[in-house]
């Protein structure tokens, strides 16, 4: 196994959640003096001790730990990745380290300094993780429908959106560039029947990643697909122009 394929595992590996034979990997890797791989598991390891302190240690459930990697593009290769020793239900702050981890890789760096830097930034950190852990409630429940968006040969946004009934729609994104002045993106759920119904307004960040989290219940049955669309800066009742992204939920009777 090369660096990069290791790559999404070393957070893992960190917080003892990677699996036998990517653990091995890292080790033989390190022992050969891998320089890559010990960068890579000193950011591991620095953003683990920055969202660690308010950690549970329990493992994150299997289709957790999936949709976790799957969000930031880490495809599970075997079956035997979620094996049933990590049958703990519910949400843990653990979980929520661990997304932190991945969807931040690569701005963790930033994220530590921030820390240093200031209490507001703090402020603006927790903040950052209290919608972490919205997120998480919607990624993790048991009834959430999950769908993806963007596979084309351009450059399309890309990304993937989970709805649960009860607690909201939760939307992932890369390659959204941020929405130029006067802009927002918007997003919509498209009932089987009748007008598209407006799901809030958000912006992407400068490296063109968006998690928005838009609270409350949803009647999934009777939703076709999740939309977002570029608006004027105050949102629009209905969709104005053609969407950016349409995830298409798995279809349900
Ligand atoms: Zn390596």
């Amino acid at each position: 196994m090369n660096c990069d394929e290791l790559q999404g595992h070393y957070e893992l590996y960190v917080l003892g959640l990677a699996e036998e034979e990517e653990s091995r990997e890292i080790r033989q890797h390190l022992d050969r003096g891998c320089e890559v791989c010990m960068r890579e598991l000193g950011s591991a390891r620095e953003l683990a001790a920055m969202v660690g302190g308010t950690a549970v240690m329990a493992a994150p459930p299997p289709a957790l730990r999936r949709r976790i990697l799957a969000s930031v593009g880490v495809e599970a290769r075997r079956l035997g990745w979620w094996a049933p020793v990590w049958g703990v239900a519910g949400i843990t702050a653990l979980s929520v380290a661990v997304f932190v981890a991945l969807f931040f890789r690569g701005r963790e760096v930033d994220l530590a300094q921030q820390l240093v830097d200031s209490r507001e930034q703090v402020r603006n950190q927790t903040i950052e993780l209290t919608r972490l852990t919205e997120a998480f409630a919607i990624m993790n429940g048991p009834d959430t429908t999950e769908a993806s968006f963007g596979k084309g040969p351009q450059q399309p946004p890309k990304g993937r959106v989970f709805v649960n009934p009860a607690q909201g729609v939760l939307l992932i994104a890369s390659n959204l560039p941020p929405a130029p002045n006067g802009k927002t993106y918007e997003m919509w759920l498209l009932p089987k029947r009748g007008m598209p119904m407006p799901a809030g307004l958000f912006q992407s960040q400068t490296d063109g990643t968006a998690l928005y989290v838009r609270r409350g219940t949803v009647n999934v049955n009777g939703t076709n697909a999740v939309a977002v669309t570029l608006e004027n800066a105050a949102g629009a009742p209905q969709p104005t122009v053609q969407p950016l992204i349409v995830a298409a939920l798995p279809s349900n009777s």
